[in-house]
């Protein structure tokens, strides 16, 4: 069994034809995901798919890359967390590649969804890109690490290197790889992928964005997380069941609140 940690299938690309994404998700075993959260307006279609799917989870969180979208409050995030569906915070993070200027407002918006972490115990869904030294000091600042009394979490659709991916993991944070680990441009990547243990690995597909190889350039869904885990078994040199068995695992464990139902 596969799991899919992050994808947005309340998208409208996904959500018109959701009978056909689960048919696929079942053909591929794929058994449960985690519908991601990008800003406070779609969050009750998120928290709705959760409530009418038993094996979609969802998170609470606003995107760094929303910039015309409510801000949310410390409060307000740990009372919008308070439902058993919603098993983490994010996705957050900080994001210098896509917005440029004064960023100052992504970095407080950040800090934001790291203190009702801490506060509701539920795991971090980070996104970073072009900005991983801002991302993991502010985490080391905030005390988001399990070393530091924090929930940890997961750094998503990881494109960093491998020190990166260290300093999360020393802050017990998991590496999550999406479809672009199978890309053939992914060289660096791929051995990032080898180097981060098992025990700390989950895979995501990001859908609808980023379909992996074979089917590059088309919609991803959920069903397709397969092939990342195909994918990463075969670099990795273990039985894709192997894989497939200790990232849901992985996946049961960080996010706590999904086991228990
Ligand atoms: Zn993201
Ligand atoms: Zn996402």
């Amino acid at each position: 069994m596969y799991i899919d940690s992050h994808c947005h299938i309340n998208f409208p690309e996904l959500a018109e034809r959701l009978p056909q994404i689960f048919e696929k998700m079942a053909q591929n075993r794929v058994t449960h995901a985690l519908c991601v959260s990008v800003d406070l307006p779609d969050f009750p279609q998120v928290l709705e798919l959760a409530e009418r799917h038993p094996n979609v989870f969802a998170s609470v969180g606003v995107h760094p890359d929303y910039e015309d979208t409510p801000e949310p409050s410390v409060e307000q995030l740990v009372r919008l967390a308070d439902h058993p569906k919603v098993v983490a915070i994010g996705e957050t993070g900080l994001d210098y590649y896509r917005l440029e200027g004064d960023l100052e407002w992504q970095r407080a918006r950040f800090r934001t969804h790291i203190r009702a972490a801490r506060e509701t115990g539920k795991p971090l869904i980070i996104h970073t890109r072009s900005a991983s030294a801002d991302t993991i000091r502010i985490m080391r600042e905030e005390g988001a690490g399990s070393d530091a009394g924090g929930p940890a979490g997961v750094m998503h659709c990881f494109t960093e290197t491998l020190e990166v991916a260290q300093a999360a993991m020393e802050q017990g944070f998991y590496i999550s790889f999406s479809g672009i680990v199978t890309f053939k441009n992914a060289k660096a990547l791929q051995e990032v992928a080898q180097a981060v243990p098992l025990e700390r690995m989950l895979i995501e597909t990001d859908s609808p964005y980023l379909a992996p190889v074979p089917r590059r350039g088309k919609t991803n869904e959920p069903g397709l997380v397969m092939h990342v885990g195909e994918f990463l078994a075969q670099l990795k040199g273990v039985p894709a069941e192997q894989l497939a068995h200790q990232t849901s695992e992985n996946f049961f464990r960080l996010f706590a609140a999904a086991r228990a139902q």
